[in-house]
């Protein structure tokens, strides 16, 4: 699991908005010209480390960014040569140079910068959609102009020829915001790269019937309807493309006369050639047997498609204590799936923050009695408590289309369950957070105490949404021998009084069984577990937090909880029903279920006290469409923790025993905004603040005089311009094989 930072959406206007009217459709799926750049900085680090972890670090990143590529073909068909495109097109000159081209062939110097902008945007998101909220953009500079960019470029032979033809190829789609392609999702709603265009979403299920019930993992393939002839009578033909450099021979089933499928190797066969063999120049650098161990079992899963090297790996992974250099590749987060099973490429290098880290260490001791906390019967824990981790790091390279603030690894339930999971924090992304931004919709002294304290509150949401959210309760299953992992009849179920009678089967997981509200519905029961801590204070001073200022950290956690949710809305459909961003709609959720609770509770008080005094919650729009989240902090322990441990037992209850019908249809009627916060949106769109793109540093290989390799560190302006250059100095020698 990630953890996201924050709920902003997108850019200021013009740009990346939903509208309703069409002729203001394209308007708002421009990329914006100003969206700021924060630059993830590794110079102090870098002056620390040995030679021997320069050269570990340089090449696992090399390995992580020859996996971005394979972001990109995630995404879109178009990605991958838009990619190649923009690269060929900056890679002709200096970029000053072609700026100054540009500008003699009529180009002005904001078409210019929207180019720039769009390019930035589109190398930070590794596609052209937004990993946050899955929305198309397009850039500002017209067709024609881009047009005369491209035939003015300074290429010569080969590669011009190259350029022009990438060029017409994608030019209508780079522009293209047809209703079918402004989103990603599943055909013909929506874009996906996961599945070929002629599939739909029963088909995807079919599939997943198929691989549960053969125990194959989803996570590293796509899937393709065969469209020639079949030669199995009627039966639709599936190919299963599973992620390898090697093509091992294809296997083919016949599943219950529905259909045929073939599994089929060597996805992304050759990024992940590149990638292989960073990972084992890696090898001589590492530091001890099981991080070798380890690489060697990335290789051999990214060789051949093995799930269980990955999970060899992932066990490695978890059992490090606390690393000093901290490393994972393969593919891992499944949010951009429409079926919410099939995970993006992601690789990363981070470097503890011991000190940070220590702050974390009681909480983390004491997990097992926090968790005994949580609101649900004890039958419910996980009754294998393997007291995970939570570290905080620097990334070094962060290689997805997000970078997130958090991630609780691994994603295997079956490794979760039986050897727990490890929380890791990435301070610099939550550091970078510029907390000015974050304070529209607030009164003044409410904006003010979030810029003072809004650091410390992100720190503290994410450790107890990692390692007390996504690390707590079980999943009753059956067993394979046809036995219960928990005491079968005798389980009453805490909503209906009955015996417990629904678990899963086996090779079901939570993201098979609960699909495409799967990465909600978890994230909704993380975030309600950080609230419910946050407003203890046991687990406050754990992190080292007591007395008011425990309580100031308390208010602003659930007040930014409330305005996120508020925020969430933008990235929801009313036409579709759908929900573009897991994170966004799990707040919302939350802030549902607060609403609701002040609502109660202001109309038992009616009446007997002061209007303002009486709401737990209000979200006031004025006259003028100014917008105000009030929150009475005197009602957070009384009125809120109820409200939240009420939503944590549901949540909890559907998932413990896979009840996915209930879930939905609970979650569903949570998640459906009513109208007048729908009404909002449009305040929403014209105050939205921009989230930051990062830009991150390089690394080569020089010979000293006396021969020996030396890594040197090489770090970019923090502008649209500095993006493209790290891309460019990334992928130097891989547009020149273009
Ligand atoms: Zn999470």
């Amino acid at each position: 699991m990630a953890m996201s930072n924050g709920g902003e959406t997108g850019g200021k206007r013009p740009g990346f908005g939903v509208f309703d009217d069409w002729g203001k459709i394209r308007h708002h799926h421009v990329v914006p010209m100003d969206l700021p750049v924060s630059r993830i900085s590794c110079q102090e680090i870098w002056n620390k480390l040995s030679e021997s972890q320069k050269h570990f670090i340089h090449h696992f990143s090399r390995a992580s960014w020859s996996g971005s590529r394979i972001c990109s073909s995630q995404i879109s068909e178009e990605s991958p040569s838009v990619l190649r495109l923009l690269l060929l097109l900056f890679s002709s000159t200096g970029i000053l140079d072609l700026k100054r081209s540009c500008h003699k062939a009529g180009v002005t110097p904001g078409e210019w910068d929207s180019l720039t902008a769009y390019a930035a945007c589109f190398m930070t998101n590794t596609g052209n959609y937004l990993a946050f909220g899955d929305m198309k953009f397009v850039p500002g500079i017209p067709e024609h102009q881009l047009d005369n960019i491209v035939r003015v470029c300074p290429l010569k032979g080969d590669k011009k020829k190259k350029l022009l033809d990438l060029w017409d190829k994608t030019r209508k789609r780079i522009y293209s915001l047809s209703p079918g392609v402004r989103r990603l999702g599943m055909p013909p709603k929506g874009v996906s790269a996961y599945y070929s265009k002629n599939m739909n979403l029963l088909e995807v299920q079919l599939i997943s019937d198929w691989m549960i019930e053969f125990d194959e993992e989803p996570r590293n393939t796509r899937v393709w309807k065969r469209s020639d002839p079949s030669q199995h009578g009627d039966l639709p033909e599936y190919e299963v493309r599973i992620a390898s450099t090697r093509c091992l021979p294809t296997k083919t089933y016949r599943y219950k006369n529905k259909c045929v499928i073939h599994l089929v190797y060597g996805d992304h066969q050759e990024d992940l050639r590149d990638v292989v063999m960073h990972l084992k120049n890696a090898i001589p650098y590492t530091d001890t047997d099981d991080q070798r161990e380890m690489i060697n079992c990335f290789i051999d899963y990214l060789e051949t498609g093995s799930i269980e090297s990955h999970k060899r790996s992932q066990i490695l992974w978890v059992q490090q204590e606390e690393p000093f250099i901290e490393v994972n590749i393969g593919f891992v987060e499944t949010y951009r799936d429409p079926q919410g099973s099939r995970a993006e490429f992601e690789g990363y290098v981070a470097v503890v923050n011991q000190t940070v880290s220590k702050q974390f260490r009681p909480l983390r001791e004491r997990a097992e009695y926090f968790l005994s906390l949580l609101p649900w019967p004890k039958e419910f824990h996980a009754e294998k408590i393997q007291c995970p981790t939570f570290s905080c790091f620097e990334i070094f390279t962060f290689v997805s289309s997000i970078i997130p603030a958090g991630v609780n690894l691994p994603n295997y339930e079956d490794v979760r369950m039986a050897y727990g999971s490890r929380n890791i924090c990435f301070l610099d992304v939550l550091y970078s957070k510029d907390h000015s931004f974050q304070t529209t919709f607030l009164y003044e002294d409410d904006a003010q105490a979030v810029q003072k304290m809004g650091r410390e509150e992100s720190v503290v949401q994410v450790a107890f949404h990692e390692l007390l959210g996504h690390g707590s309760g079980k999943l009753f299953r059956r067993n394979r021998d046809g036995g219960f992992n928990f005491p079968y009849g005798k389980v009453s179920h805490p909503l209906t009084g009955d015996p417990v009678s629904t678990w899963y089967e086996p090779g079901e997981t939570w993201n098979s069984v609960f699909g495409d509200i799967s990465s909600a519905f978890e994230e909704c029961r993380a975030e309600c577990v950080g609230l419910f801590f946050s407003a203890h204070p046991e687990a406050m001073e754990a992190v080292g937090y007591t007395g008011q200022e425990a309580e100031d950290l308390m208010y602003i956690n659930w007040l930014m909880m409330v305005r996120a949710g508020f925020l969430a809305t933008e990235t929801y459909s009313e036409d579709t029903g759908f929900w573009a961003q897991a994170h966004a709609q799990a707040r919302f959720a939350v802030l549902r279920t607060l609403l609701a609770a002040s609502k109660l509770d202001a109309e038992r008080y009616s009446g007997k006290d002061l209007e303002r005094e009486r709401d737990f919650i209000q979200i006031h729009c004025d006259r003028r469409k100014v917008v105000r989240i009030k929150m009475n902090r005197n009602k957070i322990k009384t009125v809120g923790v109820p409200a939240v441990q009420t939503l944590l037992i549901k949540l909890q209850v559907y998932r413990s025993t896979a009840d996915v019908a209930k879930g939905r249809e609970f979650f569903s009627v949570l998640t459906t905004p009513p109208k007048y916060l729908l009404e909002l949106k449009r305040i929403i769109s014209a105050n939205r603040r921009p989230r930051p793109m990062f830009v991150q540093a390089h690394t080569r290989i020089t010979k000293n005089k006396e021969g020996e390799s030396r890594v040197m560190l090489e770090e970019f302006d923090a502008t649209s311009v500095g993006i493209i250059e790290s891309s460019l100095a990334r992928f130097k020698e891989w547009i020149s094989d273009c």
